[in-house]
């Protein structure tokens, strides 16, 4: 089922994103641990696609799992940077197959192994292309877009930035799914100004707790600093006073308080971020407060 017509039947919700694991003999650990998530009764799964060398295949494989036999909603994450359209076509004709009714069609980055690759002259050149793209050659598939709170580094401004959002949403996206953030007025104010722009369709925030010191890092690698606010400084003094397990705590309250401040906000629901481990995000849900 699309996702958009299951985002009105349930006020809030859960739904969560993992990663395809590179190594096919961990996979059974994964879904096990995708398992105990049940528990959370997520509304939908997103399984991402490439970012970390991740292959198409394995985001087909799990989605296809997910569906099957964990009899879970899954969205496929898609890239379409770099791709032709014939690849694409196949791509979404095997999620059909699998009974996948769901994507969030995303542009993706540049190859890094490729520093004088150039979007003029591609295929897909923008989110919204590929958006266009499965509307057009696949009318009953249901399509998320991506939205960041902080500006995508590559914007001129967040004025430009909205504006683009709103056309990937014009072009067919029924749902905006947020980056990552740790200040939930970041996130409330991002949504007041879509609102403002003409964007009336969901938009879901996305959390992830933070249980390491090197995750942490790793997150600021990829998404700079900006996107924590002032919370990196205060993993900074926690690592320095209690090493990864106060780093561990404070991530843990951090995302509590963000999701129940976002569903006492109203949010139609909230994205975790699962980082494949069930305990943690088990542990933020037991203690949310549902209106
Ligand atoms: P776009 O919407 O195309 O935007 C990219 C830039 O181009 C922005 O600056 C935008 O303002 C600008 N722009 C957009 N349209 C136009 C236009 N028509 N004309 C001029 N400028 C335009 N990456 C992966 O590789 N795999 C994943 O699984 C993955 N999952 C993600 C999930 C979420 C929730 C998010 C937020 C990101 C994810 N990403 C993933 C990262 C994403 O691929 C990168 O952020 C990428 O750089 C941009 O993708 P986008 O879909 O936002 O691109």
């Amino acid at each position: 089922m699309q996702i958009a017509e299951l985002i009105p039947t349930r006020k809030p919700f859960f739904s969560l994103e993992f990663f395809p694991p590179k190594e096919r003999e961990t996979w059974p650990r994964f879904f096990a641990e995708v398992e105990k998530l049940k528990a959370v009764n997520p509304l939908f799964v997103s399984v991402t696609y490439g970012a970390g060398g991740g292959t198409q295949a394995n985001t087909l494989d799990v989605v296809t799992h997910l569906k099957r036999e964990l009899d879970l909603e899954p969205m496929a994450h898609l890239t379409c940077v770099g791709a032709s359209s014939a690849a694409l076509r196949g791509f979404l004709e095997a999620i059909s197959r699998a009974g996948i009714d769901n994507v969030l069609a995303l542009r993706g980055d540049p190859p890094k192994n490729n520093p004088d690759f150039r979007f003029e002259g591609q295929e897909f050149q923008h989110a919204s292309d590929l958006v266009r793209f499965i509307r057009t050659e696949f009318p009953a598939m249901g399509i998320g877009v991506a939205g960041i709170p902080t500006m995508h580094p590559e914007s001129a401004s967040l004025d430009d930035d909205l504006k683009w959002v709103r056309h990937k949403v014009d072009a067919g996206g029924q749902f905006v799914v947020s980056q990552l953030f740790f200040e939930n007025e970041l996130f409330l104010t991002y949504v007041k100004r879509l609102r403002e722009r003409g964007v009336t369709v969901p938009v879901l925030p996305g959390v992830m707790p933070i249980l390491s010191m090197k995750s942490a890092e790793f997150i600021a690698t990829l998404n700079g600093r900006a996107v924590f606010g002032g919370f990196y400084e205060e993993l900074e003094r926690a690592f320095a006073a209690g090493g990864d397990e106060a780093v561990r705590a404070l991530g843990l309250a951090r995302a509590v308080a963000q999701v129940q401040g976002l569903i006492d906000a109203g949010v139609p629901g909230v994205h975790l971020y699962t980082l494949n481990r069930a305990e943690a995000c088990l542990a933020i849900v037991d203690k949310i407060t549902f209106p």
